[in-house]
């Protein structure tokens, strides 16, 4: 029992947790505080953390040491918390800062309110005969009409060059997807019929939402997709094991707004496409904390073509679960 004495005295649980859960939001004496994982925090930073201990001031009153930590937060085994205290922390903190922006705002409300007005116009468009061809390709990808309603993809009918001005906003023609999330509309990205780049969005937007975020709160892991058509399959599919995100791109990086939102996910996988964007790009993600994980799927570029073969999202999901939960053991 000395060595885990001596073990838990050498490390400074505050890196430790800044690891899992970024840098501190607030920092008070030899106190750091941070929203507290285990009840699922929004409002307040009741999670205190000092160099030997923790403990929530909050709903949940939970306390402990860094083998509780690790073995409470991380999940981990009581040999394999033992091992990770055994290993250096203190490089991880700048690494990280690099690969975070710092925290996004959504537009303003009159572009919110107009872009609102131009998601509901395009939605009606979708579910009336003009909006057939773009119905009938969602479906063809294996969404299903409830699916399409609850992301309320609507449709702006033209030729995939043109642009409309509706609302005063200039909108590119093409399927409609509104980045709803944290309360406010952040961009309403469009998917054209042809020509590059297949996607464009409302004038006006801003791209560094996070697309699904609103799932995140009923969820203890979470997984990033390529695209909001996975995105959406990947919900549909498997919804009730984890909440499906997207950024905008492989490539844009995550910022620090919606890091806090994944601060209670103990496990976030990484779905990213086998190209040299989604490779890029979940590397920058899995330096962020050990919670995240990449997953590659057993066939197919993509979730969706994955799906549209005969895979099992549900199952390629469940099975990578299970064997975090094997290797943790
Ligand atoms: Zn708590």
């Amino acid at each position: 029992m000395t060595d885990t004495q001596h073990l838990k005295e050498r490390c400074d649980l505050r890196l430790l947790v800044e690891q899992d859960l970024g840098p501190a939001p607030l920092r008070g004496g030899r106190a750091y505080l941070w929203k507290c994982p285990f009840h699922n925090e929004h409002k307040g930073f009741s999670l205190a953390v000092w160099a030997n201990g923790y403990r929530c001031f909050g709903a949940c009153d939970t306390s402990g040491d860094a083998l509780d930590w690790l073995m409470n937060y991380r999940r981990l085994s009581f040999i394999e918390a033992l091992r990770v205290l055994g290993e250096p922390v203190e490089n991880f903190s700048p690494a990280e800062r690099k690969c975070l922006k710092s925290p996004a705002e959504p537009p303003e409300w009159d572009w919110q309110h107009a872009a609102e007005r131009i998601v509901s116009q395009a939605e009606e468009t979708l579910w009336s005969e003009a909006g057939e061809p773009a119905l009938n390709y969602l479906t063809g990808r294996g969404l299903t009409t409830r699916t399409i309603r609850a992301a309320r993809l609507g449709y702006v009918p033209g030729d995939f060059r043109e642009w409309r001005t509706l609302e005063g906003m200039d909108v590119p023609c093409g399927i409609t997807i509104p980045w709803f999330a944290a309360d406010a509309l952040w961009a309403v990205k469009v998917r054209r019929a042809y020509g590059t780049p297949k996607y464009q969005q409302v004038k006006g937007g801003n791209a560094n939402g996070l697309y699904g975020a609103n799932h995140l709160a009923e969820h203890e892991i979470a997984l990033f997709c390529e695209g909001e058509f996975d995105t959406l399959l990947a919900s549909q599919e498997a919804g009730s094991l984890a909440a499906a995100v997207a950024l905008s791109s492989a490539t844009t990086m995550l910022n620090t707004r919606w890091y806090a939102e994944l601060t209670h996910c103990h496990t976030i996988l990484v779905a990213y496409d086998r190209d040299a964007a989604g490779e890029k790009g979940a590397k920058r993600l899995l330096s962020l904390s050990p919670r995240f994980r990449s997953i590659q799927l057993p066939y197919g570029k993509d979730i969706t073509e994955y799906h549209l073969q005969g895979g099992d999202v549900y199952t390629w999901i469940e099975r990578a679960l299970q064997e975090r939960e094997v290797l943790e053991q």
